[in-house]
Formats: C-alpha cells, structure tokens, sequence
C-alpha cells in the first residue's frame, strides 16, 4: 500500500502577522509536487489559524498546534477540538515533547487528546520521541513504544493519524539523526504497529521524522523506507521548507 508523503512544518511560538504574510507569500509561490505526491501541512500559532488558513494556496493544509482534551468549557486558555473543527482546521498537532517535557503532558494525557480530536473529524500528527538521556540508556524503543501504546489503547481507526517520530535530543539542536538511526527507529515503530494494532495500520500509517530537518539533509533522509515525510520546526520559517516538500520526488 503506498503511503503518500506527508510534510509538517511546526511554526512553534513564533511570528508576527507580517511574518506570517511573508511566509505564506513563499509557500504560496514555492514550486512543489502535487498533492498527489506530497500532502503539505503547516502549523502556525491559533493566533494565525484564520489568517493563513484564509491566505494559503489551497493544496497546502493548516494544523493547530494542541487542542483541549475534551469539550470546550470552563477551561480557561484552552482551545478545543470543537473550535478547531469550526474554523475549518483539519489537523492538529499533539504530544510534540516541548509540551509532553515543558508542560508535563503524561503519555495518558496525550492518547485521551488524540482519541478525543479524532472523535471530533480532527486529523491528528501524534508525536513520540526519546530524550538523549533515554537514548544513552538503551531505551528509545521502550519509550516510544510506551507513548505509542497510549494513544492505539485509546484509538480505533490510525487512518486519520500520522506518527511524527522526532528524537528530543534533535529538536531544534541541529543534531539531526542520522538516516540509519531514523530508519532503524521507524521500522520499530512500524513493527510495533503490525504487533499491536494490524498489519493494515502497520502498512497503512505514514510515521514520519523530525529533528532539525533542512534543504540539505532531507534527500537522504526521504531515501529511507520508512520514513514517509517530516515534522519540520525551524527550518519551516525558511523558503528551504519548499526544498524540503520537494525531497518527495
Ligand atoms: C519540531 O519542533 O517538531 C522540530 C522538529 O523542530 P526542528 O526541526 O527545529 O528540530
């Protein structure tokens, strides 16, 4: 089964609305493959939610960075799945470590997120990744099977999630993994799936990498077998992010 190549671009906390026009006008004018090839997701601040959606090129999708766990109500500063389907979002991004490590996000917290965002038509990039310390310790698979375990205890249906494998210790740090260390991880993950959920989820499900991705690293990453896109950060600020969607082909 073919898994159509998926690229995230993850703007973070970043941006001012003239940024954020600029941005916009370089994907807008970026030569790309066509969706057929490449599905193209980029994830600005809510604040920007209405304006890129309203301002970007139609082939190309916009995600909300998190959303609230369950229904909207008295839950002051959050945003809920609810809002997020109302706007017109499709996809949301959720257990990106800065908020499983800097908020305390628990891997329960972020399946109950995820079962609940699908529950609401939300398509969810779900993240998993190990700190250098776990790495060190001989235990990345342990922990991204454990993160990956929360969210198919709490699913049915993986046809509206993609598994952004994204290494702590590469995020934001320009320590990319290498393309051996991505594609060791992400057949792991995929022979967790076949193991755990079906061999059809494992086949189907596009787990893509992230950590310090750019226009020069992307080609050989793309090469590997399991690697079915990026989850890009920084480099998702930069007209190299056009480079980037372009390492579909
Ligand atoms: C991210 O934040 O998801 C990410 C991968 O960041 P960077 O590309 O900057 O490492």
């Amino acid at each position: 089964m073919g898994r159509k190549f998926f690229v995230g671009g993850n703007w973070k906390c970043n941006g001012t609305p003239e940024e954020v026009k600029k941005i916009v006008s370089v994907l807008n004018e970026g030569q790309v493959p066509s969706s057929d090839v490449v599905e193209v997701v980029v994830s600005p601040p809510f604040l920007f939610l209405g304006l890129v959606k309203s301002s970007l090129r139609p082939d190309f999708h916009v995600a909300a960075q998190n959303c609230w766990v369950k229904k909207g109500g008295a839950f002051t500063g959050e945003i809920s799945a609810e809002m997020l389907v109302n706007l017109g979002i499709p996809w949301v991004i959720l257990g990106h470590s800065e908020r499983r490590l800097i908020l305390n996000e628990s891997n329960e917290f972020v399946g109950d997120k995820v079962a609940y965002a699908l529950s609401q038509g939300l398509k969810v990039i779900a993240c998993v990744g190990e700190t250098l310390e776990q790495r060190e310790a001989g235990s990345t698979m342990d922990v991204v099977a454990a993160q990956t375990k929360a969210i198919a205890d709490r699913v049915s249906s993986w046809s509206n999630i993609v598994l952004a494998y994204e290494p702590v210790w590469a995020i934001g740090t320009g320590k990319v993994a290498t393309p051996a260390q991505a594609q060791e991880v992400h057949f792991e993950l995929r022979k967790w799936l076949f193991a755990n959920t079906s061999p059809e989820i494992a086949a189907a499900t596009r787990i893509i990498y992230g950590g310090s991705v750019n226009g020069a690293n992307c080609k050989e990453l793309a090469a590997q077998p399991d690697v079915d896109g990026f989850l890009v950060g920084g480099a998702s600020l930069k007209p190299e992010f056009i480079d980037i969607i372009k390492s579909a082909e």
